[in-house]
């Protein structure tokens, strides 16, 4: 569901972002960013992309699809556990685990993941791959924004930030007015991203590099060309991309409040 998502955040930025001086918050995926502008900076949050995260996202069009299905999400971070529970989104999740509780689960059941036989459908494009690190949602919103609206006169100028102290600054700059030179602003809780999420298993500069490699390893360079969504908008009863900024089921199911399944 990174996918949907980065395109509803080009139609986003697309739509918000008409003046120099205009500038659109993301990233939706991380808690701890989402938290911070709304009780923190909140007369920045009307700058915040309304998306839900990959997380909700996905869970949400998952029990549209298959009715009574119970789904669990995977991921180094805590801040999803808390995120999985906000009454405007409960309805998608219904368990978290990290990485480090599903390794105590393999090492009980003595599985070993790398053993196993490959999956090899290809999931998601090169730019909704690199989501796990820094820069990530920046790359994939403008390759998005870049098909959407060739024509736009005023580019997507992303600024990356990560760590809570680097996003507290630049949310104190945003809210003194300074300039800043960047109209994306892409802010992650954790520095490096989520591949330095507090709950992962391995060293983020290792990690960032694997994500990188697994990114290249795709043969869908665009959100646009993934096949994976094209087919589950098609099975939603959707056959266009600008659907997931225009109809209200689908506003409904990628925006921040509690829908019915
Ligand atoms: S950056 Fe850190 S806090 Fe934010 S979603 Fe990723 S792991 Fe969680």
């Amino acid at each position: 569901m990174l996918i949907s998502l980065t395109i509803k955040e080009a139609y986003e930025f697309d739509h918000l972002v008409k003046r120099q001086d205009d500038f659109f918050l993301t990233s939706c995926c991380c808690p701890v960013w989402i938290n911070m502008v709304e009780r923190n900076y909140p007369e920045l949050f009307n700058h915040m992309s309304p998306s839900v995260s990959p997380m909700i996202a996905a869970g949400r069009f998952l029990k549209r699809l298959y009715p009574g299905a119970k789904v669990v999400f995977i991921s180094p971070c805590t801040a999803k556990k808390a995120e999985a529970k906000d009454p405007r989104q409960a309805d998608a999740i219904d368990f978290v685990i990290t990485y480090q509780e599903l390794k105590e689960v393999f090492t009980v059941l003595e599985l070993e993941p790398g053993q196993l036989p490959e999956d090899d459908k290809d999931h998601a494009s090169f730019a909704g791959r690199l989501y796990a690190r820094t820069g990530g949602v920046s790359l994939s919103v403008k390759t998005a924004v870049n098909r959407i609206a060739p024509d736009r006169l005023i580019n997507l100028r992303a600024r990356k930030v990560d760590g809570v102290k680097a996003c507290k600054e630049i949310l104190d700059k945003l809210k003194k007015g300074e300039r800043i030179e960047a109209n994306f602003i892409e802010g992650m809780g954790c520095e490096g991203g989520c591949v330095g999420g507090p709950k992962t298993n391995i060293d983020k500069d290792k990690a960032r590099e694997i994500v990188n490699e697994y990114s290249e390893e795709s043969l869908i360079m665009t959100p646009m060309d993934n096949l994976n969504i094209i087919r589950i908008l098609r099975e939603l009863g959707y056959d266009d991309f600008s659907d997931i900024y225009e109809e209200e089921e689908l506003l409904k199911l990628l925006s921040r409040e509690k829908v019915g399944n």
